[in-house]
């Protein structure tokens, strides 16, 4: 996969199709791999594939917003990136994607603090584990066979469904009282693209600077709900917080709710109206105080 990533970027770098192309290179820590802007052709042998390139380079995408890019995607990044033409951010002609048939990635937090230095499946991210969208949904290229999707499964978010509303609140508060505002959630999400973010407003303060319990919950609560029917379960943000908070426990929860209120998946495809961008008389409204 990596030979043929690099034909293609490498062919789309020299006859002007594109200006760069996103991808990965080897990282300089162990088990990680990182984000390369690819300009010149002769650059291409440095993009890679491995288990580890985990971040969503559609993250990246509004940065280059009017120049022609290209961009290896996965399965979850051609999501986001189908969510930004969804939604207005970015126009299809101006993104070249290499799609690439995914497997899954490997958490190498876990795998670090088990001595392990040999990826198994057992190390995959529960989101991965459970992926339905593991071959890219948008590409102009793939690079390989296509991955069947993995079994649906809910059960970490089941976990906080079983308790009673008063635990599910200790659990939050405890959980979340470790936040310390850094916003890399917010930074590695390829939806949190506002260019205001609410935290930061000050006419109305929203939310106080800090780490008041009640800010911390207005602050998490405020992103996970800010990204409702539009995150594509990605993993991105719980793998970019330093103090490993369960982000994707309310992303999960969120995605597992849209979907059985709504039957509506994000990002899969560029024919569908946002869930929240648009409403059906017969939806339900039971929930609604
Ligand atoms: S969520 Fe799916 S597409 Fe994304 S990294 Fe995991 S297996 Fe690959
Ligand atoms: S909220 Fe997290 S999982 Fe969802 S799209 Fe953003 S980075 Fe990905
Ligand atoms: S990355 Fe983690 S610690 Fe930083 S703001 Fe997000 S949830 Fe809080």
């Amino acid at each position: 996969m990596t030979e043929k990533i690099r034909e293609i970027a490498r062919r789309i770098l020299e006859n002007g199709e594109v200006e760069l192309v996103i991808g990965f290179e080897k990282g300089t820590i162990p088990l990680k791999s990182r984000p390369v802007f690819i300009e010149k052709p002769e650059d291409v042998e440095k993009l890679i594939w491995d288990g580890f390139c985990e971040n969503n380079l559609a993250t990246y995408l509004r940065r280059y917003k009017g120049r022609k890019v290209g961009i290896v995607a996965k399965g979850c990044d051609s999501r986001a990136i189908v969510n930004l033409i969804v939604e207005g951010q970015l126009n299809r002609e101006d993104v070249y994607i290499i799609g690439v048939p995914c497997t899954g990635m490997y958490d190498r937090r876990k795998m670090l603090r088990d001595g392990k230095l040999e990826p198994s499946d057992d190390y995959l991210f529960m989101n991965c584990k459970t992926c339905q969208y593991p071959t890219p949904v948008l590409y102009d290229e793939l690079v390989g066979e296509e991955v069947s999707p993995r079994t649906r499964d809910y059960s970490d978010v089941g976990t906080i469904e079983k308790m009673s509303s008063d635990e599910r609140w200790e659990w939050f508060q405890r959980e979340f009282s470790r936040c310390i505002r850094c916003y890399a959630c917010r930074e590695a999400c390829p939806m949190c693209f506002c260019e205001f973010c609410f935290v930061d407003e000050n006419r109305p303060e929203w939310v106080e600077g800090g780490i008041h319990p009640s800010d911390l919950g207005f602050w998490n609560l405020g992103r996970a709900f800010h990204l409702a029917g539009r995150c594509v379960e990605c993993g991105a943000c719980e793998r970019a917080c330093p103090m490993e908070l369960p982000l994707m426990v309310l992303n999960r929860k969120m995605a597992k709710d849209v979907k059985e209120i709504f039957g509506y998946e994000p990002g899969v495809s560029l024919d569908e109206k946002p869930v929240l961008g648009t409403f059906n008389p017969e939806d339900r409204e039971d929930f609604i105080l």
